[in-house]
C-alpha cells in the first residue's frame, strides 16, 4: 500500500476512534482532504484510495488542479481567503465555499454562480476567538450575514467554520453554541440544512469531534508536511 493510502486509513481509524470516544457513530464525520500545495496526482492517488472531497486555499492553484483532474468525480471545496476580483472562479468551479465571511462576497457569489449548476453550498468562517486576526465574521455581524445569505438563491447556507488559534479547543463548543443560537433565532434556518460545523485539522480534530464537528479539514496527517510555502 502507498504511504498516502497508509495515511489516508490511519486517519480514518483516528476518527473512528474519537467519533466512538464522542458517542457519535463511527463514519459520520466528513473528511476533506487539504490538498494545498499538492500535485494534481498526489490528489489522483488519494482518490484511488477512496477519497473524494479536497480543499484548496488559493483560487488559481485550485482552479488548475480541478482541470487537471476533470476526468475524476471529485467533490471541490474552497476553504482559503477570498477576495472579491477572485470570486468567478470560485462560483464557476467549487462545489462548497467554507470561508465565507462578508456581505460583498456573498452577492458575488450568488451573481457568478452559473445558471446550469446546483446552489453553491456555503459555510460562513467565524472569528471565533481571535479579535486580533481579520479572518472571519465577527459574531456580532454573524446574524446579519446568515440572513443575507439566506436570501440569496444560489448560495445555500450549510453552516458555520472556524480555526482556532492553536491549542484553544474551547472554541469548538463556542461555534457548536453559536450554531444552536443562530438555529433558535433565526426563522428560516433550518437544522437539516443548515447541519455543517467545518473545525478540527490535523493537531486537533479529537477536541473537534468531541464539541460536534460534522467536517474536519486534514492536510498533514494525509499528504505529509507542505513541501514549499503557500503561494501568496
Ligand atoms: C491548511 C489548512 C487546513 C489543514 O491543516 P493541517 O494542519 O495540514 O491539517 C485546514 N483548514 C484550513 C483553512 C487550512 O488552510
Amino acid at each position: 500500500m502507498s504511504e498516502l493510502a497508509e495515511n489516508l486509513n490511519a486517519l480514518r481509524a483516528r476518527m473512528a476512534r474519537a467519533e466512538v470516544a464522542a458517542d457519535r457513530v463511527p463514519g459520520s464525520v466528513r473528511l476533506l482532504a487539504v490538498s494545498k500545495t499538492q500535485p494534481a496526482e498526489a490528489v489522483r492517488a488519494a482518490h484511488a484510495a477512496g477519497q473524494v472531497a479536497f480543499g484548496e486555499n488559493y483560487v488559481q492553484e485550485g482552479v488548475d488542479k480541478i482541470a487537471a483532474l476533470a476526468d475524476l468525480p471529485l467533490e471541490w471545496h474552497f476553504i482559503g481567503p477570498l477576495q472579491s476580483n477572485k470570486t468567478r472562479e470560485v462560483a464557476g468551479r467549487f462545489h462548497w465555499m467554507h470561508s465565507l465571511e462578508r456581505e460583498k462576497i456573498a452577492r458575488r457569489l450568488d451573481e457568478q454562480r452559473p445558471a446550469g449548476l446546483p446552489p453553491l453550498q456555503v459555510c460562513i468562517q467565524v472569528n471565533i476567538d481571535d479579535e486580533a486576526s481579520k479572518a472571519g465574521c465577527a459574531p456580532a455581524d454573524l446574524p446579519g450575514l446568515v440572513r443575507t445569505v439566506l436570501a440569496l438563491p444560489r448560495l445555500e447556507l450549510r453552516g458555520l467554520m472556524c480555526i482556532p488559534r492553536p491549542g484553544n479547543t474551547a472554541a469548538f463548543a463556542d461555534l457548536a453554541k453559536t450554531r444552536q443560537d443562530l438555529l433558535a433565532s433565526i426563522p428560516g434556518l433550518s437544522p437539516e440544512r443548515f447541519d455543517t460545523l467545518s473545525m478540527g485539522m490535523s493537531d486537533d480534530l479529537e477536541a473537534a469531534i468531541a464539541a460536534g464537528s460534522t467536517l474536519v479539514r486534514v492536510g498533514t496527517a494525509i499528504f505529509g508536511a507542505r513541501a514549499r510555502p503557500a503561494p501568496g
